[in-house]
């Protein structure tokens, strides 16, 4: 789960990583800061992963699992 709270204001979110979080925890931490400064994603793209994709119930199949 990754980006902003459709709700809560100024409340992102970073986590449920499992097993791969300490891989993933330099992309995430670049994705939210340009989240933060710019109001959007510039080089990492996370808007798949986001609170809303969930709360609608589109599936996300992973690929790469490794
Ligand atoms: C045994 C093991 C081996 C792993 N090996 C790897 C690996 O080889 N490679 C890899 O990429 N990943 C690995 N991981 C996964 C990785 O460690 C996690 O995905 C990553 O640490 C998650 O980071 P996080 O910041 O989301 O959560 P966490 O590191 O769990 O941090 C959450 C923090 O929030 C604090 N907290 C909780 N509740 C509250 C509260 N109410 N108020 C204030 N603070 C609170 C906790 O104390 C904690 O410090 C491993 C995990 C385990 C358990």
């Amino acid at each position: 789960m990754i980006g902003p709270h459709p709700q809560v204001k100024n409340f992102l979110f970073a986590n449920g990583f499992s097993g791969h979080g300490l891989q993933q925890a330099p992309a995430v931490g670049k994705a939210l800061a340009e989240l933060i400064v710019h109001g959007g994603y510039r080089t990492v793209d996370c808007s798949a992963f986001g609170y809303s994709r969930v709360a609608e119930g589109r599936a996300f199949r992973e690929l790469n699992v490794i």
